[in-house]
């Protein structure tokens, strides 16, 4: 694994600067958007460096790798999002660990969610994970399936769905990068209108963040920017 830039903290900064910068363009309050330090395959102790630097939120995407580090960070009080690709049989380190779930396709992964997560703990934040465009390798429930499952997941008790996610395909042009994310935000409203109490956009990575943020969203989701490369 790699260790920690050393210059991570200038990283860090540099990005809450065009965060900051972007939210200004749009009209919006940075306070509202919440930067997620995405540490997959990064080391405990890389966290610990972002941690010192002031991230609070960290993204995983591994269930094994993402226990074991949460579990040695403890004392960090950080808030644990899981961004990955979630199967069903592997639902319950989650439930347990995480304050967030981003990656919701189905029902069944709720529902797991859900009847795993411990008494004692808050609800389990979620998102839908959204598929746009049409690449066949991306995980998603579809825009038509989405009235459906963000009904039939309101109604159980131990999670608490918040909004939408998407990793829409990778485009260079930021017009063309808008143009996905304005998707999901009108996908979010439509929720909006029936009913759903829906607060959050999980939309934006380190090469497209600024035009997430132009498009109302409220997480973005950044690791190669703040830890740089991965293995
Ligand atoms: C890895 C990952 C990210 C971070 O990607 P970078 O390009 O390194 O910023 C964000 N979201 C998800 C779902 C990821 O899997």
């Amino acid at each position: 694994m790699l260790t920690a830039p050393q210059n991570l903290p200038l990283r860090l900064n540099e990005i809450h600067r065009r965060i900051a910068a972007a939210a200004a363009a749009a009209g919006r309050d940075p306070l509202r958007i919440t930067l997620i330090a995405v540490s997959k395959t990064h080391p405990a102790e890389a966290i610990r460096a972002a941690a010192a630097a002031g991230a609070r939120d960290f993204g995983e995407n591994y269930v094994q790798e993402a226990a074991d580090k949460v579990d040695a960070l403890r004392d960090l009080g950080a808030t644990w999002h899981f961004i990955g690709a979630l199967q069903s049989n592997k639902t319950r380190p989650v439930a347990e660990r995480f304050d967030w779930v981003h990656t919701v396709d189905r029902l069944k992964i709720a529902e797991r969610l859900s009847a795993q997560r411990p008494r004692f703990a808050t609800a389990l934040n979620l998102c839908l994970q959204v598929h746009l465009g049409d690449e066949p390798s991306k995980a998603g429930a579809t825009p038509d399936e989405l009235p459906a499952l963000a009904a039939a997941v309101e109604a159980l008790p131990r999670v608490r769905l918040r909004g939408l996610m998407c990793i829409p395909p990778e485009e260079t042009d930021p017009d063309r990068q808008r143009h996905w994310f304005r998707q999901l935000r009108d996908l979010r409203d439509q929720l909006v209108a029936r009913g759903h109490e829906l607060d959050t956009l999980s939309m934006g990575m380190s090469g497209d963040f600024e035009a997430a943020i132009a498009e109302g969203a409220t997480h973005v989701r950044i690791g190669t920017a703040i830890f740089g490369p991965r293995e």
